[in-house]
């Protein structure tokens, strides 16, 4: 239920304003959103990293976020059932992001209200032997969502630019003939990405591919909580120290990949991310867009149907 309120922040280049007081989560949804917008990348040619800030959402009342947020949930929860009733559409949202920066709490929040049996999450780890025998988009293509399913990848093919550009000791491991493997490698990789992503936009799969923008300082302050607080002290890998000091590699590797993959039918949503209330309503936010654009609603019945439903019912009233 929603409590009778105005919400309203700033950001840069856009005052949004969530006035709640009237119809419900249906007023709220138009506000929230709208908020991906700005940090919503279709068309990557001219982007810049430098040119977000991490930061956005300080500022931002902690209450009102929290509150959004469960109203984003109920909208998504709501889109959900109808995504799962059709059947006809399939999302796929994509998360990649430096270490700490929040993607398995991102994850958890944002589909907190959402039916598990229309949802399924996969995490991306290093790949193992059985996976270096196959092309690099096979092992995320048996992970694809259904139809009517809302498919969630924890990392994901774009490691592949990533890890495996700043790393080339990882593309060594991946024992592609050696002919095939030029400087032209990274553009290839894009190439294929982008077919690959076309391909499923062309087979009714909507994409949203959401890194989650954390600032080098602000990983720092996570990592040290990791090692003051006991019960935070299993997810500090001492390996992350080696990919942190690499921060700047890692960042030209995300522009080039952004600048390289965004489309209309697969874009990048740069979520700020130091700031995780705001964060994880910047991901609903998106989620939400990306749905909406769907006109997603339960199928209708028909004559024929809705006489048969009658008869049935008078069969059991008669019981
Ligand atoms: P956590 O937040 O718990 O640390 P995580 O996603 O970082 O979660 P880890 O097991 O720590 O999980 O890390 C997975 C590692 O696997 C990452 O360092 C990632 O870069 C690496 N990885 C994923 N895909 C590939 C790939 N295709 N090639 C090489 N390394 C990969
Ligand atoms: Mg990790």
């Amino acid at each position: 239920m929603l409590v009778a309120s105005t919400f309203r922040w700033k950001i840069p280049g856009r005052d949004v304003r969530v006035n709640s007081k009237s119809s419900g989560t249906h007023t709220m949804a138009k506000g929230i959103s709208a908020l991906a917008d700005r940090y919503t990348v279709h068309d990557g040619r001219k982007f810049r990293l430098s040119r977000y800030d991490t930061r956005e959402g300080r500022k931002w009342d902690k209450g009102d976020a929290k509150a959004l947020l469960q109203q984003s949930t109920e909208k998504l929860a709501e889109l959900q059932e109808k995504l799962y009733a059709q059947d006809r559409w399939g999302v796929l949202l994509i998360f990649q992001a430096m270490d700490a920066a929040g993607k398995d709490s991102a994850i958890k929040h944002v589909m907190s209200g959402i039916n598990p049996q229309g949802c399924q999450v996969y995490s991306f780890k290093a790949p193992s032997s059985e996976e270096l025998d196959h092309d690099f988009l096979w092992r995320t293509s048996r992970a694809l969502p259904e139809r009517g399913r809302i498919g969630i990848f924890n990392r994901s093919y774009y490691e592949e630019t990533l890890v495996v550009r700043v790393h080339p000791e990882l593309l060594a491991k991946e024992k592609l003939p050696s002919g095939l493997v030029s400087k032209r490698i990274w553009k290839e990789r894009y190439e294929d990405i982008n077919a690959f992503e076309r391909y499923l936009a062309r087979n009714g799969f909507v994409i949203r591919k959401i890194f989650l923008h954390v600032s080098k300082r602000e990983q720092r302050k996570r990592f040290l909580e990791r090692l003051e607080r006991p019960e935070k002290n299993w997810k500090f890998a001492v390996a992350d120290l080696a990919e942190r000091a690499r921060w700047r590699e890692y960042m030209d590797a995300y522009e080039d990949t952004i600048r390289a993959t965004a489309a209309a039918h697969a874009p990048w949503v740069v979520v700020p991310a130091d700031d995780k209330s705001f964060a994880r309503l910047v991901v609903a936010s998106a989620v939400i867009e990306a749905m909406k654009g769907l006109r997603l609603a339960f199928p209708a019945v028909d004559d024929a149907q809705r006489r048969e439903l009658g008869r049935v019912r008078r069969i059991l009233e008669r019981e």
